[in-house]
C-alpha cells in the first residue's frame, strides 16, 4: 500500500499507539504501514488472545476486526472494553446487517466500518474517535484495570468507584503491576523499579507489600483474585474475567 498524504492529517506530538486486531496477513501489514506512515504507532494482534495480551492503558485505540479465527469479534469486544473502557474500539465487519453493527455498539464499539472501507474514511474516523476521547484522557495519568482506577497525579485510588487509601509504596506497586496488567512482573523488576534502582538482597519487602494491597482492595472485592502469586517469578494483576458484570 502506498502512503497518500491526507491534507487535514495532524500528527500528533505524542504519537498514538493504535491496536490493530485483524487476522488476514494483506490488511493487517497494510493498516500497520499507513497508520506509520501517518504517525501512529501500532501494536498488531492476529488474534484474539494476542489482542487480550496486548491491551493495556497505553493504547489510545483500538481497531477491531470482527471475524477472527479463535474468538467471536463481538465477545472480544466486549472483553476489550472490560479491560479498558476508555479505549475507543473501532470495529471493522464484513457484516453490514445492522444487527450485526447494534451488537457491536452495545458491545463497547464507538464506531464501525463496513469492509471494504477507504483508507481516507478510516483514517478521519480514527482521529474523530482519538479527539473525542478529549484532551484529558490523552495524558497518561490515568489508569485503568477492570473496577480499579489510578490517577498517578493525584496519587488517588478507586476500586468499584470507592476511594481506597494507600501507603507510598503500595501505590507505587500497584501502579507498576496494573500498567503491566496480564503480564509477570517479576520480583527484581518490582524491587528496581518501586525500591531502589540498585537494591539487591532480599524481597521480603515485597511479599509483605503485596499482602498489604491485596487486602486493601480485597476490602471492595474478592480478596486475593487480583493479583496472583508466580511462585519464583513475581506477580500479576489480572485482567477482568468475562464473569464480572459489566459497568
Ligand atoms: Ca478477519
Amino acid at each position: 500500500m502506498k502512503r497518500t498524504p491526507y491534507p487535514h492529517t495532524v500528527t500528533p506530538r505524542r504519537p498514538h499507539n493504535v491496536l490493530i486486531v485483524e487476522d488476514d496477513d494483506g490488511i493487517g501489514s497494510g493498516l500497520v504501514r499507513a497508520l506509520t506512515g501517518e504517525g501512529y504507532t501500532t501494536t498488531w494482534a492476529p488474534d484474539a488472545a494476542d489482542a487480550l495480551r496486548q491491551a493495556s492503558a497505553d493504547i489510545d485505540l483500538i481497531l477491531l476486526d470482527l471475524g477472527l479465527p479463535d474468538m467471536d469479534g463481538v465477545e472480544l469486544c466486549r472483553r476489550l472494553h472490560q479491560i479498558s473502557p476508555r479505549t475507543p474500539i473501532l470495529v471493522l465487519t464484513a457484516r453490514s446487517s445492522e444487527t450485526d453493527i447494534v451488537v457491536g455498539l452495545d458491545a463497547g464499539a464507538d464506531d464501525y466500518l463496513v469492509k471494504p472501507f477507504r483508507l481516507a474514511e478510516l483514517l478521519a474516523r480514527l482521529r474523530a474517535l482519538i479527539r473525542r476521547r478529549g484532551p484529558d484522557s490523552d495524558d497518561e495519568s490515568t489508569l485503568s484495570v477492570g473496577d480499579l482506577l489510578i490517577d498517578t497525579d493525584a496519587r488517588r485510588v478507586h476500586v468499584a468507584g470507592i476511594e481506597i487509601d494507600l501507603r507510598p509504596k503500595e501505590f507505587d506497586l500497584l501502579v507498576l503491576l496494573a500498567r503491566n496488567a496480564g503480564k509477570a512482573v517479576t520480583r527484581e523488576q518490582a524491587m528496581s523499579d518501586v525500591w531502589d534502582e540498585h537494591w539487591f538482597g532480599s524481597t521480603k519487602t515485597l511479599d509483605v507489600h503485596i499482602a498489604a494491597l491485596r487486602q486493601r482492595l480485597g476490602e471492595h472485592g474478592p480478596q486475593g483474585s487480583r493479583i496472583t502469586t508466580l511462585r519464583g517469578v513475581g506477580y500479576r494483576y489480572e485482567l477482568p474475567s468475562r464473569d464480572e458484570p459489566e459497568r
